[in-house]
């Protein structure tokens, strides 16, 4: 790890009045979940069925193929026992010692809000809720463990879904403008754990006009733009970050 870097980070998070954080599926490899697009990501599985991953997790294979979306979905996007990675610890901290306004995620899995992070804008949707297509009654993960394999709801019976955005669905317009004012309004903005290739998500990054770091393991489209770009796994900068500016808690 570059030490003057992270130094160098800690005075930009020092010197901004706004930061805000845009991640994705980077931020969770190292709490054990896999992203997408790395090296034995789940685009590079084979889903054993006639389409990708991206195919599989869209509105119109869930309405087409609703067993083999729930086989997939339960599968590989659902990691009940996983618990917070050292990124989302840190970004946890941060927010709490004053240096992050809020983390915008492309992620699906909670883990910024069990980590401590109070304001969390999931573009995307969360595995932790599921609505009934028959009654609206909303559900935690656990129901969506359960059905043979479409998942049941437990109140009236009903197919359930899961609250997440699949491909081909737009966005929820309020979160979308919640995360564009926190862009907008930021003076530096971190972006870590995400390819930028899926949007509009990604649009919220290009947009952006302050002070960018990036932290991620590949190159990304804007890597260019960058103040700072780190290349080590997102967890490990953060947390000498943190350790730099001492305000990880102890326990
Ligand atoms: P992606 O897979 O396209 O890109 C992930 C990027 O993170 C890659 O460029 C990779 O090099 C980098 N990366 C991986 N581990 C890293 C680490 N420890 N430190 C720094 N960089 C690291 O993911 P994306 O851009 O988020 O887009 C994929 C979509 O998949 C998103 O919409 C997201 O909702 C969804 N997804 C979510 C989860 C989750 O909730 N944990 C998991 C898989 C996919």
């Amino acid at each position: 790890m570059d030490e003057g870097k992270i130094r160098q980070l800690a005075g930009l998070l020092a010197g901004a009045g706004r930061t805000t954080f845009f991640g994705g599926a980077g931020m969770s490899t190292e709490a054990g979940i896999p992203d997408f697009r790395s090296a034995g990501g789940l685009y590079s599985r084979d889903t054993g069925l006639a389409a990708t991953a991206e195919e599989v997790l869209s509105s119109g294979f869930l309405e087409s193929h609703p067993r083999e979306f729930y086989r997939f979905y339960r599968e590989n996007l659902l990691h009940p026992e996983v618990s917070p990675g050292p990124a989302h610890r840190a970004l946890a901290w941060l927010e709490t010692a004053g240096y992050l306004t809020g983390v915008i995620t492309q992620n699906i899995d909670g883990l910024h809000q069990l980590a401590g992070s109070r304001r969390v804008l999931e573009l995307h949707g969360t595995v932790h809720e599921n609505f009934c297509t028959s009654c609206g009654k909303t559900s935690d993960l656990e129901a969506m463990l359960t059905g043979d394999p479409v998942p049941v709801c437990p109140a009236c019976g009903g197919t359930l879904r899961p609250r997440v955005v699949l491909y081909g669905e737009p966005l929820d317009p309020g979160i979308w403008l919640e995360a564009e004012t926190l862009v907008r309004q930021a003076d530096l903005l971190l972006v870590g754990g995400t390819s930028l290739a899926v949007w509009p998500a990604a649009s919220l990054a290009e947009s952006f006009r302050g002070t960018l770091v990036i932290l991620n393991r590949e190159p990304t489209p804007l890597d260019a733009r960058a103040e700072l770009v780190f290349r080590e796994p997102a967890g490990q900068v953060l947390e000498a970050v943190v350790s730099l500016l001492d305000i990880g808690k102890t326990d």
